[in-house]
């Protein structure tokens, strides 16, 4: 009850909202620290419970004109994945809750999501030493388990910030060594993603190859903010009005160009992955965005009235 009375009085004014990823209906060994279907319906169910949770687009603009309600809250998903369909879905259905789903539209038609390949491959990697030709990744060890959940972490972190180019072709070596095909993985389908909008599901882009947007050219940037924009509203029938910067950190991996080119773009607001709470002189353009991790309810809860308290990092502005 004070946790409650607490969060009523630290949430004037302010919208959290929550980032979740793919939510797996089982731990997968190789990464056990992804959030589980049951855990993720468990913060629904005892931390969540304690926000009204409001559409992302409908939040953003309640809280510009000073309307939101208390404890207001959205929630959002970032990538594009299969198992949303029988997992996320129904327990938000199940609910009544609402969600905002960012898609990176490459996978739709195309290959799978850049780190789900490395999952993939490295499950299927020979339990030898291995030379990928990434000069600070010599000899890497694939013979026990924790070796490989350490190798997918390492892989994530140097392939991150290369560009797309590459990247691909260093996907491409780590997928001849394992013998993966890349077309044969699960990945979220366009079907998938007009069900979530004929539902009544909020569709926001995620661009199209996830790319970090500091490393990519202004033509880059452009297909990246404003082409994800038309692939999904060419294949929804409607207007997409929010976008979700790739890795989303402010400064570290989009700048103010990037701000202004989703404004050109015609988006009318977009989210970070900085955490903390959005205010009414937060840019509508850099929502912050939070995800509890602990597995306590307490803990969880802690986590997300703390959140109410991080001041938002705004990156200024260059357009009006
Ligand atoms: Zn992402």
């Amino acid at each position: 009850m004070i946790s409650q009375l607490l969060l009523q009085s630290l949430s004037k004014d302010k919208l959290s909202v929550f980032l979740f990823h793919k939510v797996p209906l089982h731990c997968d060994p190789l990464v056990p620290h992804d959030l589980t279907l049951d855990r993720f319906e468990y913060l629904l169910d005892h931390t969540l419970s304690r926000f009204n949770v409001l559409p992302l687009e409908e939040a953003v603009k309640r809280l510009q004109r000073g309307r939101l309600p208390r404890r207001a809250a959205c929630i959002t998903f970032d990538d594009g994945y299969a198992d949303w369909m029988t997992g996320a879905l129904p327990a938000l259905q199940k609910r009544n809750l609402h969600a905002t789903f960012f898609i990176t539209t490459g996978q739709l038609g195309g290959l799978p999501l850049w780190h789900e390949r490395i999952q993939a491959a490295v499950r299927s990697l020979p339990s030898t030493l291995l030379d990928l030709g990434i000069p600070s990744m010599a000899n890497l060890s694939t013979a026990t388990l924790t070796d490989r959940q350490a190798l997918v972490v390492r892989l994530e972190q140097e392939l991150k910030y290369l560009t797309l180019a590459a990247r691909e072709q260093a996907l491409l070596r780590l997928e001849a060594a394992a013998g993966v095909q890349p077309e044969a993985l699960p990945r979220m389908s366009e079907a998938l993603l007009r069900h979530l909008h004929s539902l009544g599901f909020g569709v926001g882009g995620h661009t199209i190859n996830h790319p970090i947007l500091n490393l990519c050219d202004e033509k880059e940037i452009v297909k990246e903010v404003a082409g994800v924009r038309e692939q999904l509203q060419s294949i929804v029938g409607g207007v997409i009005a929010g976008f979700a910067y790739p890795n989303g950190r402010p400064n570290a991996d989009f700048s103010s160009r990037h701000v202004d080119a989703v404004r050109r773009a015609g988006y009318a607001y977009a989210v970070t992955t900085h955490w903390g709470v959005a205010n009414p002189t937060t840019s509508p353009f850099q929502i912050p965005r939070f995800t509890p991790w602990a597995k306590r309810d307490w803990h969880a809860t802690f986590q997300t009235g703390r959140n109410l308290l991080e001041r938002p990092v705004q990156i200024p502005e260059g357009l009006d």
